[in-house]
């Protein structure tokens, strides 16, 4: 089981730390913001501690692919009213391409965008025109476009907007996908039903296509379209269907990366990532 959690990037430590951090919780997978997710502002990766947090990697025997970067949420190519929060958006997006590659990790999620108000195809076209300029220099690290909730004017809550995504950007072979299991719930989609739901990935975009999976509980029923996440077991999707996801055949070579809510402000992954192997829901928050 390929299994990690959003983990920290911080001061003095930064990526090594991040690195620590996941091993700490048994970790085989992670994933980082570059920064913090609500801003641009980033620190030089000269500072990050690239080589020992690699080394530690190596050791651990984590690869390269389950090493995620997730881009700040502030970033929408979909914006069709702001020229400068489109240019901005291009332009982080060029240079998280880079930090990506400098610390050896393949592959970036990235939230597709929220069209504001003006119309899912005109904020598709967007997304498109800014994947296009983002990709010009890169050849090697993939952008994996995340499942939405559809919360506000959010796109990407159905599979058809990432294929259609996919097979528009001129580099089509780098667009690839991560599914969040909250926010295909609230979306709508049939959970429950899991194998059918993995057809119709596979009908729609390809699985060959999926890299992530983001596993959370959500605190919302079924195309509540909220986006809110809840501990395993702890909301309505359940500690048994969320354990079906996560050691699923179909999806053994796919990081699962947790991003449930800290608890008395700790971290919970530890716990969850435990369970998980077990398939042995206990009642952890109760006691
Ligand atoms: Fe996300
Ligand atoms: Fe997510
Ligand atoms: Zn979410």
């Amino acid at each position: 089981m390929i299994i990690g959690s959003h983990v920290s990037l911080s001061a003095p430590d930064y990526f090594l730390g991040s690195v620590m951090e996941a091993l700490s919780y048994n970790a085989s997978a992670l994933m980082i913001y570059t920064g913090a997710p609500q801003n641009t502002f980033r620190k030089n990766v000269s500072d990050f501690r690239i080589d020992e947090a690699r080394r530690l990697l190596s050791e651990a025997g984590i690869s390269d692919y389950s090493v995620i970067v997730h881009a700040p949420y502030i970033i929408n190519l979909a914006n069709t009213t702001k020229p400068e929060t489109f240019e901005l958006a291009v332009d982080f997006l060029k240079q998280e391409i880079d930090r990506t590659r400098s610390i050896g990790a393949k592959v970036i999620v990235l939230h597709p965008g929220s069209h504001v108000n003006a119309g899912e195809e005109i904020g598709l076209e967007r997304i498109i025109e800014g994947l296009n300029l983002a990709l010009v220099d890169n050849d090697d690290i993939e952008i994996a476009l995340e499942t939405m909730a559809g919360k506000g004017s959010e796109l990407g809550y159905k599979f058809e907007h990432l294929a259609y995504i996919k097979n528009s950007v001129i580099k089509s072979n780098l667009i690839k996908v991560c599914m969040d299991t909250c926010h295909m719930s609230d979306a709508g989609y049939d959970v429950f039903e899991f194998d059918r739901l993995l057809d119709e990935f596979e009908l729609v975009v390809g699985l060959e296509h999926l890299r992530v999976i983001h596993l959370n509980d959500s605190k919302n029923l079924p195309g509540a379209r909220k986006d809110r996440h809840a501990n395993l077991g702890y909301g309505e999707l359940g500690f048994d269907f969320l354990h079906k996801v996560a050691s699923h055949p179909r999806l053994a070579l796919v990081p699962k990366i947790l991003e449930t809510p800290y608890v008395n402000d700790q971290p919970p992954y530890c716990q969850e990532i435990k369970m998980l192997r077990s398939g042995i829901f206990d009642d952890w928050l109760s006691t």
